[in-house]
């Protein structure tokens, strides 16, 4: 019979937050799998817990996939943590994930922290519906595409940032959502300098025009209004096949224009293609 792949949660700042079973999981699996052996063997350390690790990253996860499904298949139980918080969310796990579906292997969690639910809840922001949108490429392209894509979305939106990116994420964020906006900034979770801001894109512009990015941040925006729905729309006097060339004509390609063009209108991306075809 095959082990089980167990996605076990740690802390995101406070080690205190690891859970009872996280541990009682660790001690009885065969091997951990984590992104950074060095940071997850600090972790084990200060639980006293002794277990073989191995990598698994962005770079090696198609070889090391393999493998780890090959300790499975041979009844081996792993262990996946990523650095910090809960595994597959916005890192490789996601991949080994699909890998064990495919090839028929237990899979089960063990919950605990997640940036983006804590940083939602302290937001202020409404919690009822939001959308976890990850990290903004660094390509230029990229960000454009997907922050045009979520603009007019009404749910709040949450977004992970390095401290380095952060000036350049926030102006981005401006031009696309407008600086009336209201954002939480939120640092350094759960740990000595945890901070919560609270202001408009526009003043966290200002701010960190004056202040230096410091730690690890989960930007929580609000969704659009209805109404600055209805103001907004930029296209609204074209006709769908100006609008697709405008998208072009901003550097977007053929086929995420006609993607955006659908979304921005809320119609079939086939009835948008059929149109831009046909004219
Ligand atoms: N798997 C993690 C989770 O469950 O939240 C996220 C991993 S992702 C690679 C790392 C990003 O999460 C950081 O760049 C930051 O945006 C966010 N993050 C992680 N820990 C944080 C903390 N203590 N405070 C604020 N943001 C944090």
């Amino acid at each position: 019979m095959s082990g089980t792949l167990y996605l076990c949660a740690t802390p995101i700042g406070n080690l205190g937050d690891i859970s009872a079973r996280c541990l009682e999981i660790f001690n009885e699996a065969d091997i951990v799998a984590c992104e950074d052996t060095r940071r997850t063997l600090q972790l084990l350390n200060h639980f006293e817990i002794h277990k073989p690790l191995t990598s698994y990253h962005e770079h090696n996860k198609k070889e090391k996939g393999s493998y780890l499904i090959s300790l499975l298949n041979e009844g081996k139980n792993v262990v996946l943590v990523s650095d910090a918080g809960t595994p597959a969310i916005s890192d490789p796990g996601e991949d080994l994930v699909a890998l064990c579906i495919e090839n028929g292997i237990n899979i089960t969690s063990v919950p605990g922290p997640v940036a983006a639910i804590n940083a939602l809840i302290l937001s202020g922001l409404p919690t009822s519906r939001f959308s976890f949108e990850g990290f903004l490429s660094v390509n230029n392209r990229h960000r454009h595409e997907h922050l045009a894509s979520v603009k007019n979305d009404t749910r709040t939106l949450i977004f992970y940032e390095a401290p380095h990116k952060l000036k350049s994420t926030l102006s981005d964020m401006t031009k696309a959502f407008g600086e009336n906006r209201r954002i939480a900034l939120a640092r350094e979770l759960t740990k000595l300098h945890e901070e919560i801001l609270r202001m408009t894109l526009g003043e966290a512009v200002s701010y960190y025009e004056e202040n230096s990015p410091r730690g690890e941040y989960v930007l929580v925006i609000e969704g659009a209004s209805e109404a600055v729905q209805e103001e907004e729309s930029w296209w609204d006097n074209l006709s769908v096949t100006e609008h697709i060339d405008k998208l072009i004509e901003n550097g977007m390609d053929k086929k995420s224009a006609i993607k955006q063009c659908a979304t921005d209108r809320n119609m079939p991306k086939r009835d948008v293609y059929n149109i831009y075809h046909q004219e």
